[in-house]
């Protein structure tokens, strides 16, 4: 499921940003569409997460 149910607006591309904050799930965003739907999406903690830094 990649793009907008109601007017098929992909979704890897963000319309307008309303919020995004941080839970134990991992990051979630929600933004609203060019058609005005508002959709929330979850991204893990896990993916692309930086887990050493170099002293
Ligand atoms: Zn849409």
């Amino acid at each position: 499921m990649d793009e907008c149910p109601r007017c098929g607006w992909p979704q890897s591309k963000i319309y307008e940003l309303l919020s995004r904050h941080l839970t134990s799930e991992g990051v979630v965003t929600y933004t609203r569409c060019a058609c005005g739907a508002v959709q929330m999406r979850v991204q893990p903690f896990d993916a692309g997460r930086v887990v050493t830094v170099g002293d």
